[in-house]
């Protein structure tokens, strides 16, 4: 498989979800706007930070991943599955490019 192009969709991925970080954090840390005064959109403001906490999270573990992958790919162990040793799987990894195991292994840890 072409491996120089999982690494250019994973650094595009990879900025992809760097750019969204930097938009909520600036979002929960109130940098561009001042908090209202008003008190319902104060509450309205603070339910939001919540769910914006939440992609905030979510988008840090992608990022994880991701860099989890680029190391792989740059030792050469990016296809070879860290739970058996097989190959992942061309399909799997064209699906899931920041896996690190193989559908075998994968269903194994889920269930
Ligand atoms: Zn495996």
């Amino acid at each position: 498989m072409n491996l120089q192009q999982v690494k250019v969709n994973l650094l595009e991925k990879k900025a992809e979800i760097e750019s969204r970080l930097e938009r909520t954090h600036k979002h929960i840390y109130h940098k561009d706007e001042p908090v209202s005064a008003n008190f319902n959109e104060q509450i309205k403001q603070t339910e939001n930070d919540e769910l914006v906490r939440a992609l905030e999270q979510e988008g840090r573990e992608e990022l994880r991943q991701i860099n989890k992958a680029l190391q792989r790919l740059d030792s050469d162990e990016y296809t070879l599955c860290t739970g058996c040793g097989g190959e992942i799987g061309e399909q799997r990894l064209l699906a899931i490019p920041y896996t690190d195991l193989c559908i075998e292994c994968a269903s194994a840890a889920d269930s």
